[in-house]
């Protein structure tokens, strides 16, 4: 199993919700805090993420980094 985690770059989203949708681990929400913009910025609610990207891919603002590691099992 691999495991993930991502970064948002916050001042960029604009809360479009499209990586909250594309999750199929359910591990994104928006903040309660605002950008400079005023938006509520995407963030990790919880360490299901997988690393499968497909936040990274739907983001219209390529707002999103998405790191890989493999689970250490030895
Ligand atoms: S990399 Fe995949 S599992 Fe992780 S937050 Fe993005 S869509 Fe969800
Ligand atoms: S898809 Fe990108 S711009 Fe839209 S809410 Fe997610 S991180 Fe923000």
């Amino acid at each position: 199993m691999i495991r993930g985690t991502i970064i948002v770059a916050t001042e960029i989203c604009k809360a479009c919700e499209l990586c909250i949708t594309a999750c199929p681990q359910d591990c994104l929400e928006l903040s309660s805090q605002l950008n400079s913009k005023g938006y509520r910025y995407a963030q990790l609610k919880n360490d299901l993420c997988t690393g499968c990207i497909n936040c990274a891919i739907v983001c219209p603002d390529s707002a999103i980094t998405v790191y890989r590691q493999p689970k250490a099992n030895k």
